[in-house]
């Protein structure tokens, strides 16, 4: 179908939160650039509605330079006050567990996650509980001593308490990203590598996407889900209205035939405040997983990266730091080496909400992105429901309102 005769059809020319389209059983054509958590899980829904999409990706899904690239990311409910983002990853746990029992692939793993805090902090974990469990999800609340008793490999000289559940997990990020991908071309998805720039706008649309290779692609709709390359897609726009700062992660090993660091037998770890120590909330971390050595993340830098050009080799004042926390923390880790390392980048938003809106010029283009440091957990879920969004069988006011893109610069 020629795209003039599509927009017709749709009504797609009149895109925007109000665009509905005339009828279930056309068959929109959409180009999602940027096959990361968002990009990738949206085509698939897309094409999961009927939708004939193709998905572009410069270096390939869950590529080492992409946010959604590396080897795992933590999937949880609990974000405290920001209960938004807590009913959105509630959305998405049972389509992680779906999509991974019909796909028959591993992509969860079922590590648990342990907060713990100060003693200053421990009313704060009653009502991270309360409020967890106004939606059915159990947590348990525990003692510094009961932390002792389960987790005796970890220093808990500075703690109080924690929160602990057996939900929350480990995704396998990488291989989650190409799971995403194959199933979508399955489906008969069309899958290409190619680096894309917008066209020209021309009468409030974009005429079209310039390719590497010197192509023009066309389609009703498409969507730049290009996580921390969005400032560069779009610099007039988001320049100044995304951040990406570095993240170098470090993999320590475990010491010779000792498995408390691995899963089953440590969970996920983190901290929240109150402390007097600036840095208590910033280091969170995974067990050992596939034997590659316990994962540490500290969220200490705030130098910018360009994705395309950094090199990803660690900094060594990075690495200094975190072995001096994992001696402490971690005391029998103390002599371990580094075994493996990855430098990433969050591509946060002016108020870490993500974003999936029109682009406010080019009504034939949406943005979605904004990950700030928390979005691939809720990949199928954002999925969904932009995908709900772009076929116009309705968004969700409280999310629509929160992805929007904010006046507020950098
Ligand atoms: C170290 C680290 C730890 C994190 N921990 C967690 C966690 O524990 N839990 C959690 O939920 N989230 C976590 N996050 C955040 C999460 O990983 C990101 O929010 C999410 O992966 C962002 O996905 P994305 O699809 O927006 O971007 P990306 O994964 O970066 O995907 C963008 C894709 O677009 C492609 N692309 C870009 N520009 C173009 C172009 N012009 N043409 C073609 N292709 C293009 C890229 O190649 C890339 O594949 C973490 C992030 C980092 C870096």
């Amino acid at each position: 179908m020629k795209r003039r005769s599509f927009l017709k059809l749709t009504g797609a020319a009149a895109i925007g939160p109000g665009w509905m389209p005339q009828a279930a059983t056309a068959s929109p054509d959409v180009i999602v650039v940027g096959a990361g958590a968002f990009g990738g899980w949206t085509a698939f829904y897309l094409r999961e509605m009927g939708a004939r999409v193709t998905l572009l990706d410069a270096y390939g899904p869950g590529n080492s330079r992409a946010s959604s690239g590396g080897e795992t990311r933590l999937l949880r409910a609990d974000y405290g006050e920001r209960e938004l983002y807590t009913k959105l990853a509630l959305r998405a746990f049972p389509l992680w567990h779906r999509w991974q029992r019909e796909w028959g692939v591993q992509l969860l793993v079922p590590t648990g996650r342990l907060l713990m805090t100060t003693p200053e902090g421990v009313p704060m974990l009653r009502e991270r509980q309360a409020r967890l469990a106004k939606y059915d999800f159990i947590t348990e609340v525990l003692s510094r001593d009961e932390l002792e008793r389960r987790w005796p490999q970890i220093n808990l000289e500075d703690i109080g308490g924690g929160i602990y559940d057996t939900a929350s997990g480990t995704l396998k990020s990488r291989e989650a990203c190409r799971a995403v991908a194959e199933q979508f071309q399955k489906r008969g998805g069309e899958i290409r590598i190619a680096h894309a720039h917008p066209g020209a706008a021309s009468g409030g649309e974009m005429a079209g996407l310039k390719l590497s290779n010197g192509d023009t692609l066309r389609a009703a709709l498409y969507v730049f889900a290009c996580g921390p390359w969005l400032r560069k897609v779009f610099p007039g726009l988001l320049g100044r209205r995304l951040r990406t700062p570095r993240r170098d992660v470090f993999f320590f090993g475990t010491p010779a035939g000792d498995d408390r660091f691995s899963f089953p037998r440590l969970p996920d770890w983190g901290f929240a405040g109150p402390s007097e120590n600036a840095d208590f909330s910033r280091w969170y971390g995974f067990p050992s997983i596939d034997e590659r050595g316990l994962k540490v993340c500290p969220t200490l830098e705030g130098n910018e990266i360009d994705p395309d050009t950094d090199e990803r080799i660690v900094n060594p004042y990075q690495s200094k730091r975190t072995r001096d926390y994992v001696s402490w923390r971690f005391p029998a880790l103390r002599n371990q080496p580094i075994v493996e390392s990855r430098v990433c980048q969050v591509e946060d938003s002016i108020d870490g909400n993500f974003i999936a809106t029109p682009h406010p010029e080019m009504k034939n283009v949406w943005i979605a992105g904004g990950g700030s440091g928390h979005g691939f957990k809720h990949g199928p879920a954002f999925g969904q429901y932009l995908a709900n969004r772009l076929l116009g069988r309705g968004g969700d006011p409280e999310f629509d309102r929160a992805f929007t893109l904010k006046e507020e610069t950098f």
